[in-house]
Formats: C-alpha cells, sequence, structure tokens
C-alpha cells in the first residue's frame, strides 16, 4: 500500500505561535484517517488538534524537512 504525505499545523490558540510550524505526515492512502495522527518528527496530533493543509505553506516543521529528505 502507498502512504501519501499529508502537512498539517497546531491550530490556532493550541500552541504558541512559535510552535504552529507545519508539520509532515505519513498517512496510507485511501479516505480514512487514523485518528491519532503522529508528524515525521514524532510530534502527535489527536481529532481536533491539527489544521490540515492542502500544501506546505508557512514555517514547516525542520524536524520534518530532515526526516522527508532523508526517508
Ligand atoms: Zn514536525
Amino acid at each position: 500500500m502507498t502512504a501519501r504525505l499529508l502537512f498539517g499545523r497546531p491550530l490556532p490558540g493550541s500552541v504558541g505561535e512559535w510552535r504552529r510550524v507545519v508539520h509532515i505526515f505519513e498517512v496510507p492512502a485511501g479516505n480514512t484517517l487514523p485518528e491519532r495522527l503522529t508528524a515525521l518528527c514524532g510530534t502527535s496530533f489527536g481529532p481536533g488538534e491539527l489544521e490540515s493543509l492542502g500544501r506546505p505553506t508557512g514555517m514547516p516543521c525542520e524536524s520534518c524537512l530532515r526526516r522527508v529528505a532523508t526517508h
């Protein structure tokens, strides 16, 4: 099964503005998302904690970027 990449960041107000970097998530292909998403850097988000983005925008999470580059 192929995986796809998702981009998302914490919802406004859930964390400090400086922590609202865009994380990269690897999720299984298909329409259903796991209830809990864990970014490549290890940060995990539960339902309602993540603002999902159609494409990378804003400040990326450097740890995620490093991992996706060496994936
Ligand atoms: Zn990250």
